[in-house]
């Protein structure tokens, strides 16, 4: 690995092959596996993750809105490509993109084959949602008979997938929801299934629900988390590798005295003589102020550097007293040494929203 000058996001894509490998020997060789790369594919570049999966034999893949599905395109990625979370004015950029919508309302279903119609098209592939319980998006089961002969009364789009997203599939304690959530899809699923002579893609399984709902993986698997290295659970992330690996250097140290203060707002009070480190990152780089005030620390030299006071815009401020260390010295944030799981957990947050919170003005860094 590269000694850090500045602050940079490493993206190791041997890693990601890794984790595609793992995930893709937990699912039967029949079942297809959607590659969810939505958010800059969790906060690392979406097109050198896409374009190294499509390379892995990828089946799919899946965002979040259009304009991340037309990213993927612009950087020639050619598998499918699901846009999770369409609106209508999105409608003509999903078709001239050649992108999947996943339809969740009658309200968007409607409007989505009349702009197919208005443009002449046939067959267009579409995916449905189908609400089992997360009661986010989706359809209701009692919308589904009216789903069908909405399908059924037209020729512009066609039925090629449908799913529905579990919502506690990491937390083993909420086992009977996420069966009841397994057993819903199921029923309706089926029900449509019999309404239509050709085959209709089944997707439900998440990373957690690959890893702990086998069972559960139908005809294609979206996962996203695990992918990037992380399994929500201690077991699995001692196999997954971090895909990102966030580093930066020391810029400059101080020695303090006892009562002096440290940063905005004097958000750290020395009790002892001091020694801090100043970092080039703050919270425009998704740093965010709830890690400051020692609720977590970074790697620096093997030991851990708690995060003191507030964490500015651009800059941070680490204890390091008892660290042997010097300006100009590594620091890793978080990624292969230091999971990015426990560097959220400590402040009270997920491996999720801390890697999808790296800003662009991070540099990226790919290594394969
Ligand atoms: C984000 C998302 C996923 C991926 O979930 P992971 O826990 O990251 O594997 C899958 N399906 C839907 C509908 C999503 O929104």
């Amino acid at each position: 690995m590269p000694k850090a000058q500045e602050t940079v996001l490493e993206i190791d894509l041997k890693s990601l092959e890794h984790n595609y490998n793992y995930l893709r020997s937990k699912i039967a060789p029949t079942v297809k596996m959607m590659a969810v790369v939505k958010a800059f594919a969790y906060g690392s570049d979406s097109v050198a993750i896409a374009a190294k999966l499509e390379k892995a034999g990828i089946d799919q893949f899946a965002v979040a809105y259009t304009k991340e599905g037309e990213n993927l395109r612009a950087g020639g990625i050619e598998k499918p490509v699901m846009v999770l979370h369409p609106q209508s004015h999105n409608f003509q950029n999903i078709i001239d993109n050649c992108l999947t919508p996943s339809l969740y309302s009658k309200h968007i279903l409607t409007e989505f084959i009349k702009t197919a119609k208005e443009l002449k098209l046939q067959d267009y592939p579409v995916h449905i949602n189908i609400n089992t319980g997360l009661n986010r998006l989706g359809f209701a089961a009692e919308e589904i008979d009216d789903v069908i002969s909405i399908f059924k009364n037209t020729s512009a789009v066609k039925l090629v997938g449908m799913y529905s997203h579990l919502g506690a599939s990491e937390d083993l304690a909420e086992k009977e929801f996420t069966l009841s959530q397994i057993g819903k899809f199921k029923e309706i699923s089926e029900k449509i299934i019999k309404a239509f002579d050709h085959k209709i893609l089944r997707h439900l399984c998440n990373t957690s629900g690959i890893l702990n709902y086998p069972e559960a993986t139908f005809d294609m698997v979206r996962t996203g988390i695990g992918l990037y290295g992380y399994g929500n659970s201690a077991e699995q992330d001692k196999i997954l590798k971090p895909v990102g690996t966030l580093k930066t250097i020391i810029s400059q140290i101080h020695h303090i005295k006892a009562k002096e203060s440290v940063g905005y707002n004097r958000g750290f009070i020395a009790k002892r003589d001091t020694i801090t480190a100043t970092l080039p990152l703050g919270h425009a780089d998704g740093i965010n102020r709830i890690y400051g005030k020692e609720k977590t620390a970074v790697l620096i030299n093997g030991k851990d550097a708690p995060i003191i006071g507030n964490v500015c815009m651009d800059m941070l401020m680490v204890d390091i007293t008892d660290i042997d260390c010097k300006e100009g010295d590594q620091v890793i944030i978080f990624g292969k040494e230091r999971s990015a799981e426990k560097f959220a957990n400590n402040a009270g947050t997920i491996s999720y929203e801390l890697i999808t919170s790296i800003s662009q003005r991070v540099k990226r860094l790919i290594i394969d």
